[in-house]
């Protein structure tokens, strides 16, 4: 019997990393994919269906279609050595790539979990349904965190939704991963669009009609929680060294144990500058890079570490609006960016990508490529192997 590789979450990092697996194997390995949902979420445009109601779900079963990948609809409970404990069965491996992903922080403060939308997962339908019912009456949503979602999110449903007025709270300035001038122009388009941006003010809970900060209450009629990062619990029981965001730490080729390889958003790879930010544009790379590694190493061939290089940020402030950012070697970003309809063009094309990206995959019409660079793992996390 071959050696059986299994890849367990069926986003973005564990669809490619199987059927590029499958792809490169030749039929030496068994490849399986476990997912507890069977449908890959475009999460890159959750804000979209939020605001046009329109799905952004694809059927696994269409993606792994003509491909050797076995697909198992079951959620993973526990990864012991050699052996995947689901809610439907024990899968033996010989190799695990796990890529679980990670969602906003509904813990961050009290109150969120209960009271607020995460931006995250299937909940998007019924946020565009309420954000449409109260803003009949001029309703307030109020967006919680001013990161590149929280801005994504506050400008997407400011443009669809007329009526709707539209707070975006922040605890510090808005998308502090991007330039003064990129800053400048997402705080011009939020003007522009009508949204109340409260910078600096931190939300300490969520209540049922407003929310608690250190400046004083602000009332809403829906809130959304686009704030903090945590990866998914699973990690948590691997027994295995963690970042404070709950994702596991891997080495420069990705392992996180003998048997286990971890990609995408549940991966903390260590770099000189910190953590390798959680993204679309990170997590694609690491599931190539961990499918290479696994099957060269599964049947006799080496693989050299990961390396990454930043290609920048790209962000939409609704559907006729953007920012392209450029940013250096090291991942900062440049003054220089794209702003306009040309930006909202570009990022419109890199999401598409992504899924280009995977039925080129599937169809065996081209590899996953990205841009290789600089971003070295730390030598402290060499140990796994
Ligand atoms: C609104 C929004 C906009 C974004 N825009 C960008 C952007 O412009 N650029 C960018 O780089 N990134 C962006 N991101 C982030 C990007 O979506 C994520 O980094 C990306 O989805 C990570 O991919 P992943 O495959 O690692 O995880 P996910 O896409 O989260 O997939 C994880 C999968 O694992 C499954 N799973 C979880 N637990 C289990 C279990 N126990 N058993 C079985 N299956 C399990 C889940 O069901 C899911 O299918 C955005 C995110 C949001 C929310």
């Amino acid at each position: 019997m071959s050696p059986h590789l299994v890849v367990i979450g069926t986003g973005y990092a564990g669809l490619l990393a199987a059927l590029r697996a499958a792809r490169i194997a030749r039929g030496r390995l068994t490849v399986t994919l476990v997912g507890a949902s069977d449908q890959l979420v475009e999460r890159v445009r959750l804000h979209e269906q939020a605001a046009s109601g329109r799905s952004v779900a694809h059927p696994i079963a269409a993606l792994l279609a003509g491909t050797a990948v076995r697909f198992v609809h079951a959620r993973a409970l526990e990864v012991a050595p050699g052996r995947l404990v689901t809610d439907a069965g024990v899968i033996q491996f010989d190799r695990a790539i796990v890529c679980t992903g990670g969602s906003v922080d509904l813990d961050l403060v009290p109150g969120a979990r209960e009271h607020a939308f995460a931006i995250d997962g299937d909940r998007m339908a019924r946020l565009f349904g309420e954000a449409r019912r109260i803003a009949e009456c001029g309703g307030r949503l109020a967006v919680c965190g001013g990161g590149l979602t929280g801005v994504e999110i506050a400008t997407e449903l400011a443009e669809a939704v007329p009526g709707l007025r539209v707070e975006l709270v922040s605890a510090s300035e808005i998308v502090p991963a991007l330039s003064h001038k990129a800053r400048e122009h997402a705080r011009a388009a939020l003007r522009r669009l009508g949204v109340t941006v409260r910078e600096g003010v931190r939300v300490t809970a969520v209540a049922a009609d407003h929310l608690d900060t250190a400046a004083g209450p602000i009332a809403f009629d829906l809130c959304a929680w686009a704030a903090g990062f945590r990866a998914m619990p699973l990690l948590a029981g691997l027994g295995l060294p963690m970042a404070a965001d709950g994702r596991v730490i891997v080495d420069s080729h990705l392992y996180a144990r003998p048997d286990l390889l971890v990609a995408g958003d549940a991966a903390a790879f260590a770099t000189p500058g910190g953590w390798l930010a959680a993204g679309c544009k990170t997590a694609m790379p690491m599931a190539a890079h961990a499918a290479d590694t696994a099957v060269a190493e599964m049947t006799g061939g080496q693989m050299d570490a990961f390396s990454f290089g930043d290609p920048g940020y790209c962000v939409s402030l609704g559907r006729r609006d953007g920012i392209v950012q450029f940013v250096d070697a090291a991942g900062q970003p440049r003054e220089r960016i794209l702003k306009g309809r040309v930006a909202a063009w570009i990022k419109e094309r890199v999401c598409r990508y992504t899924v280009f990206a995977l039925r080129a995959e599937q169809r065996r019409l081209m590899a996953y490529r990205w841009q290789h660079g600089a971003v070295r793992p730390l030598v402290a996390v060499e140990a796994v192997r």
